[in-house]
């Protein structure tokens, strides 16, 4: 790793920004930030915010959706956790707390703000980016993202074929929350699944 990503992820890693420094409400808890990078990584995934067990645990994924998305991606737990290969970088380091549903609020936005356009020039060997959900879609994506989720993944050829950086492949959250949406749309699975496997193989 080299010494500037090191000292940039030690930046992060003592970050207080929102509770020290807030939009708004604070963060309700002491930050944590959860994320994972190397400049050898040639793949990136992007999603949105640790939930409570990452929280705690201080390790991505170490959850339902985490074993998921690895299935979706076709890797095993050592090559997911290979920061040198997979990097994980969600919108929001730290978990964001829960609204009164108890749902998870939404990544802080405070923090793709400070530390992406920071942390991503570091990762000079990406060329693949997982958008996983929503927020991640918007933030890279931009104005080329479509009106709706279920739109911009089935477009997702599009994105994977952008003519400069990396390409990008646009998929839901692998939360048990999107099981319907995963029924009812199952183009994702026969068409989407099968070619990020093989993406993900080139480049490991
Ligand atoms: S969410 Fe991001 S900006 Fe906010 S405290 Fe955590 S690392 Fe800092």
């Amino acid at each position: 790793m080299s010494k500037s990503l090191r000292t940039l992820l030690n930046e992060i890693a003592a970050c207080r920004h929102c509770v020290d420094n807030p939009d708004g409400t604070s963060l309700p808890h002491d930050p944590n930030p959860v994320l994972r990078a190397d400049k050898s990584a040639r793949i990136a995934i992007c999603g949105q915010a640790p939930g409570t067990r990452v929280h705690s645990s201080g390790v991505p994924f170490t959850d339902p959706s985490g074993d998921r998305l690895r299935d979706w991606m076709g890797v095993s737990e050592e090559q997911f956790y290979d920061v040198q290969r997979i990097a994980i970088i969600p919108m929001g380091f730290c978990f964001p707390g829960l609204d009164e549903k108890g749902g998870d609020l939404p990544p802080r936005r405070e923090c793709a703000r400070l530390w992406h356009a920071r942390l991503f020039p570091h990762l000079t060997r990406l060329d693949l980016i997982l958008l996983v959900g929503n927020y991640a879609q918007k933030w890279h994506l931009g104005k080329e993202r479509k009106s709706t989720l279920t739109e911009t993944v089935r477009n997702w050829r599009q994105y994977l074929e952008m003519r400069e950086g990396p390409g990008y492949m646009p998929l839901p959250h692998p939360s048990w929350r999107n099981n319907s949406w995963i029924k009812k749309n199952s183009w994702f699975e026969k068409d989407v699944l099968p070619r990020l496997k093989v993406e993900i193989k080139k480049r490991l």
